[in-house]
């Protein structure tokens, strides 16, 4: 049997692993590897495997430090060779750092700990090795605060603030300090000492002293991490399956607090907001790790372009600029020089824009990690078009490199502009993540969640976030932060989920406590209007009307080329002409859903249509149906008007007819008065109407064979609408949709009635236009038997809602009650209403397009479900050859965007 290997080590321009082997290596180990492979400094270590994660869920901790001690010791001997010195060891120490690294990157989800190894023998070595009490002291106090906090748990032991901050702060307070670097070496002495003993009092434990014990304490918290609460949410948000596990990366450390020579920062390759073709980042002197996200200090910017765009927009003249918040390229101008290189070579190797940690040690830059970087849809589309057009990538790589979900963030909605004009700006921050947002405003991550819950908009204002306030941040409608930069735990966040964030807005006071937000001496409480723009970082006081996007510039761009390579169309879901218009401004070829009982909702149509329901007789049926007719005929023009001669689906009368009545006893008498009748009968009809089964009784096609008359009228009024616009010298091609039939018998008998109908008008018009009578497949039996009901229909259009519910035997109204739960417990990976199932209903719809066309070889097939938006549902309907698929209007791009990666892929 060959062994397992479990750990890779990687160092001084050589590796075991390399970018491929993200699967295994998770993203960071396998690119901190690569990196080592094309020459970039990286200082040396090794990554323990995500399989290694699984074993850990299953052995626990004992058994897995067993299984990985010998190649771990090797390994970590392997590092001191390169660094030359000893883990552990008093006389020539080397610290380690452990950090956590899945398959896809979950930024601030598992938790990192810095300068492992420490202890109060080392700390005495280490000092004499660098001769630098004060960076020492410092690296201590980290260390423990962060072993204790992410190692030991006391973060998550329901204090409101962490002991450690309180410490601090009682400290700078006693001595009138304001920032950490005044602390003197003897302050951060003194904090390692409270922080024992604020350890022990949490714990009951030492703080551990043995270097080996904190290795293996921090391997295990890493993964331990995985199943915290903050990574669950985020995998669930991100569908990112729980059996793939986090890796465990071990690096010797590198050190960014030696003092004014020595800096740590982030970067990207390009800007992550808008995509512009421009380095970009910020770095913090005499700092370490995540103190650059934190918004602990305000970061300076690395580029001196960013520096003075950064300072305009905070309102910092160029001499506070110059001499407080200098870029690095001015204060390190070698070390920007060797960044600025190393950052290309990065962006060329791995052909995409990326996101690095750097770290400065007394003038030696070293690369901490790159990956692709996040950005928002805007930038998404722009970078893949902007490398396109440089040749670093191909047409079909620009198309695939967009996400089509993220589009939707191009869809969103921004300010009115006339609106706009007349707001008042209140406080200026950054641009974290663009978007317009307004809502009411909270303070606390759960409000948000609560009022979110209640549909109420809120934005969420914080001094700053951390990845405790993620679920509050995704239901916010936009995110308000008064520290934090640009690479903030706030704006990367807000980035990545596509919702609009200010950061930074210094002008904010914030009081928890009270609830309130204070900006130049007026306070606003919990609950008042605020606007966003995270375009421009301003803040405006009360609510801002939006204005919906349109699709140009690169987006426009990336469209069209979407088409050069699509093969289905992309048709829209719409009812109203206005909705219809939209989707067409989008791109949608058609309509691939019209439902007609929503126009019987509105105004005095429900009266005519309960009328009808009301009816003892056919007679009186037909007296109901008359005043409907016109008023439908006049909805069908103005769709077809709209849509200009494309396709238009138009469904025959669908649901349960009870929907149509009233269910409370007010609203019967209202409607008993109305229409002249007692309201004992109202009563008694709706109670006839009543079924125990409404989804699975007497509604789709059903209705319409029980009283042909239904579908007589709406035939009559689509083809008179259009056959009126005809005369106009208007085109339409209607598609008459019989819905949920089962038997070929059924749709017979339908097609019967439209036909005759049909055949009716042209001659009283003496006139004909062409038109076609299909079906809605969305009974499992009628997918059976496909080949039968094509005998009949011209078309299939998937109604792949209800044939998800009956599929699965779920009833859309009750399944909130177990979906959930199932969702959790991983009983189901997707809710299959939102993501086509493709294993189960995909084989009858796989089934359903066979049979049809053994029938008729070139029968259209389309979807009109929810999914026919959702991407890999799209994919799927492209690979069983249907010739389009149908979504909402706000959805189109997304599908035209699907549509062109399905057809590309397939042709790899
Ligand atoms: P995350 O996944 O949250 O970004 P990281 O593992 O990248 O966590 O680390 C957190 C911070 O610590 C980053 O700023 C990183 O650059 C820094 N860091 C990690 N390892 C080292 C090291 N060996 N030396 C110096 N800084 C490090
Ligand atoms: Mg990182
Ligand atoms: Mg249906």
């Amino acid at each position: 049997m060959t062994k397992t290997k479990r750990v890779y080590t990687f160092g001084d321009k050589k590796a075991e692993g390399k970018a491929q082997m993200k699967n295994l290596l998770g993203g960071k180990g396998a690119n901190l590897a690569e990196m080592n492979l094309i020459g970039i400094p990286v200082p040396p270590g090794f990554t323990i495997t995500t399989d290694v994660c699984a074993e850990y869920n299953k052995l626990g901790r004992e058994k897995t430090i067993a299984l990985l001690k010998e190649e771990v010791e090797q390994a970590v001997k392997y590092v001191e060779t390169i660094i030359g010195g000893k883990f552990g060891n008093s006389e020539n120490p080397c610290l380690l750092s452990v950090r956590s690294g899945a398959r896809a990157s979950m930024p601030g989800m598992m938790d990192t700990v810095l300068n492992l190894g420490l202890n109060d023998e080392v700390v005495e070595g280490l000092i004499k090795k660098t001769n630098n009490p004060r960076f020492v002291w410092d690296s201590y106090r980290r260390f423990i605060m962060m072993y204790g906090d992410v190692v030991m748990g006391i973060k998550y032991m329901g204090h409101d603030e962490d002991p450690f901050e309180v410490i601090i702060e009682e400290l700078k307070h006693a001595k009138h300090i304001e920032n950490d670097a005044d602390l003197t070496t003897e302050d951060l002495k003194e904090l390692v000492v409270r922080f024992k003993k604020t350890v022990k009092e949490n714990t009951g434990k030492e703080f551990p002293s043995d270097a080996w014990e904190q290795l293996w304490g921090g391997v295990v918290a890493v993964f331990e991490s995985w199943n915290n609460p903050r990574a669950e949410y985020y995998r669930m948000m991100h569908n990112i399956p729980a059996e793939w596990g986090t890796a465990v990366n071990v690096q010797a450390m590198v050190y960014g607090n030696m003092g004014k020579s020595s800096a740590t920062g982030v970067a990207f390759t390009r800007d992550a907001g808008t995509g512009e073709n421009l380095f970009n980042g910020e770095y913090l002197v005499d700092a370490q790790g995540e103190d650059v996200v934190a918004g602990i200090r305000t970061p300076q910017q690395i580029t001196k372009e960013g520096s003075v765009r950064w300072a305009a927009l905070a309102g910092v003249t160029e001499l506070e600029r110059k001499n407080k918040f200098p870029s690095l390229e001015e204060c390190m101008p070698e070390i920007y020089k060797e960044l600025f290189d190393i950052q290309n070579k990065l962006e060329r190797h791995y052909k995409d824009m990326q996101d690095i940690e750097f770290t400065v040690q007394e003038g030696k830059l070293w690369m901490l990690q790159t990956r692709n970087g996040k950005r928002t849809g805007a930038a998404m589309v722009k970078i893949a078009m902007d490398m396109m057009k440089e040749g670093l990538i191909d047409e079909k790589t620009a198309i695939l490199r967009c996400d089509p979900n993220k589009l939707d963030e191009l869809l969103h909605p921004v300010f009115d502009k006339n609106a706009i004009q007349k707001a008042n700006v209140l406080a200026k921050g950054l641009p974290a993540s663009p978007g317009a947002a307004t809502g009411q405003i909270v303070f606390f991550a759960d409000d948000a969640e609560v009022w979110g819950n209640q549909g109420k908009p809120v934005l969420l204002v914080r001094i700053e976030t951390s990845p405790e306030d993620l679920k509050g941040m995704n239901l916010a409608k936009g995110i308000l932060t008064a520290r934090g930069g640009m690479t903030s735990h706030a704006a990367v966040v807000a980035r990545g989920m596509g919702k609009c964030c200010v950061s930074g807005a210094g002008a904010l006071k914030i009081s928890y406590k009270d609830k309130t937000l204070t900006i130049d001496g007026k306070v606003y409480k919990e609950g008042d209007w605020f606007s966003l723009n995270g375009s421009t970082g301003e803040v405006y006081e009360g609510k801002i009307g939006t204005k919906t996007p349109e699709l140009s510039g690169d987006f426009g761009e990336i469209m069209v080329l979407a088409n050069k390579y699509t093969k289905m169309d992309v048709r829209t879901n719409a009812d109203s002409p206005h909705d219809a218009r939209v989707a067409r401004n989008f791109g949608a070829k058609g309509i691939g859903l019209c439902r007609t009982e929503h126009m019987f909702f509105e105004g005095n149509r429900i009266k005519a249509m309960r009328e009808m329901i009301l009816a003892k007789d056919e007679t009186g049926r037909r007296k109901g149906l008359n005043k409907l007719l016109p008023m439908q005929r006049s909805d069908f023009e103005g769709i077809f008007e709209a849509m200009e001669g494309l396709p238009v689906t138009i469904r025959l009368l669908d649901p349960p007819l009870h929907e149509f009545v009233p269910h409370e006893e007010k609203n019967q008498k209202e409607m008993a008065d109305e229409l002249g009748v007692s309201v004992a009968d109202v009563k008694m009809a709706v109670d006839s109407l009543h079924e125990f089964n409404p989804m699975l009784g007497h509604r789709g096609c059903r209705l319409g064979n029980t009283y042909p008359e239904i579908t007589e009228m709406q035939a009559r009024a689509i083809i008179e609408a259009a056959m009126n616009l005809k005369k106009k010298g208007i085109k339409a091609f209607p598609e008459i949709m019989i819905p949920l039939t089962g038997t070929l018998e059924e749709m017979k008998m339908q097609e019967l009635i439209v036909r005759d109908t049909a055949n009716k008008v042209f001659a009283e018009y003496n006139d004909k236009i062409d038109y076609q009578v299909g079906t809605m497949m969305e009974i499992p039996r009628a997918c059976l038997i496909a080949d039968k009901i094509a005998e009949s229909a011209e078309f299939f259009s998937f109604g792949t809602n209800d044939l998800t519910q009956m599929t699965f035997g779920y009833s859309r109204d009750d399944a909130g009650k177990f979906l959930e739960v199932y969702l959790q417990k991983g009983i189901l990976k997707q809710d299959p209403f939102q993501i086509l199932d493709q294993e189960g209903v995909g084989q009858l719809i796989e089934m359903g397009i066979k049979r049809g066309r053994i029938t008729k070889n070139n029968l259209k097939v389309g979807i009109c479900g929810e999914h026919g938006g959702e991407p890999s549902s799209v994919e799927f309907c492209h690979k069983v050859g249907m010739n389009y698929v149908s979504c909402s209007p706000f959805r189109v791009p997304i599908a035209r965007l699907a549509a062109a990666q399905a057809a590309i892929k397939e042709s790899k």
